[in-house]
């Protein structure tokens, strides 16, 4: 049984993210979503939210769960047996962040491997920080978050 972990801010999950999920969970048998609370950058939904959102958009998925984590991403996925961390790869601008965490993780543990998933041409513009800024200034953002919680994510940019 491989487990595999996706991590992320997900501040909010996107169509990109959702996508990266769904194909995650077809190829491993557990997918660990994982919202790490670490990161540099300044959420403006809390941790709670963020896993609450991805629930309820992954809720028909059943080898997906979702957790938080804060502390480094090698010893969570220790901890939950995985082999595999997820990334997703939108551009080549992801690609030397993206490159250089993966050598950092491989050092720590050389027994986790990181998989890189292409994105979908047409999320390929898609980030969380479009999103928010699309919906704090008034823009359509469906079909870039999911249905279910768009009203939520476009009523909170709005507070902000
Ligand atoms: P961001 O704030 O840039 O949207 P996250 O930290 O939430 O990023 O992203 C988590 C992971 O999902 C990263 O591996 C990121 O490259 C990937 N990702 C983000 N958006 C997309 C997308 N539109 N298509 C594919 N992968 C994506």
């Amino acid at each position: 049984m491989i487990t595999a972990i996706y991590p992320g801010s997900f501040d909010p999950i996107t169509n990109g993210h959702l996508d990266i999920i769904q194909r995650a969970a077809t190829i491993y048998d557990r997918l660990v979503v994982t919202v790490m609370s670490n990161s540099s950058k300044k959420p403006i939904f809390s941790l709670q939210k963020r896993v609450e959102f991805i629930e309820k958009v992954t809720g028909d998925i059943p080898n997906v769960t979702v957790e938080s984590y804060s502390g480094l991403l090698v010893d969570f996925a220790r901890q939950k047996q995985a082999k595999v961390i997820i990334k997703g790869l939108r551009a080549v601008s992801d690609f030397e962040y993206e490159f250089q965490m993966a050598l950092m993780n491989r050092k720590l543990n050389n027994e986790i491997e990181t998989m890189f998933l292409m994105t979908q041409s047409q999320y390929s513009y898609l980030s969380s920080s479009v999103v928010k800024e699309v919906a704090k200034l008034g823009g359509c953002i469906k079909e870039l978050v999911p249905e279910s919680i768009e009203a939520e994510v476009i009523q909170h940019c709005n507070q902000k």
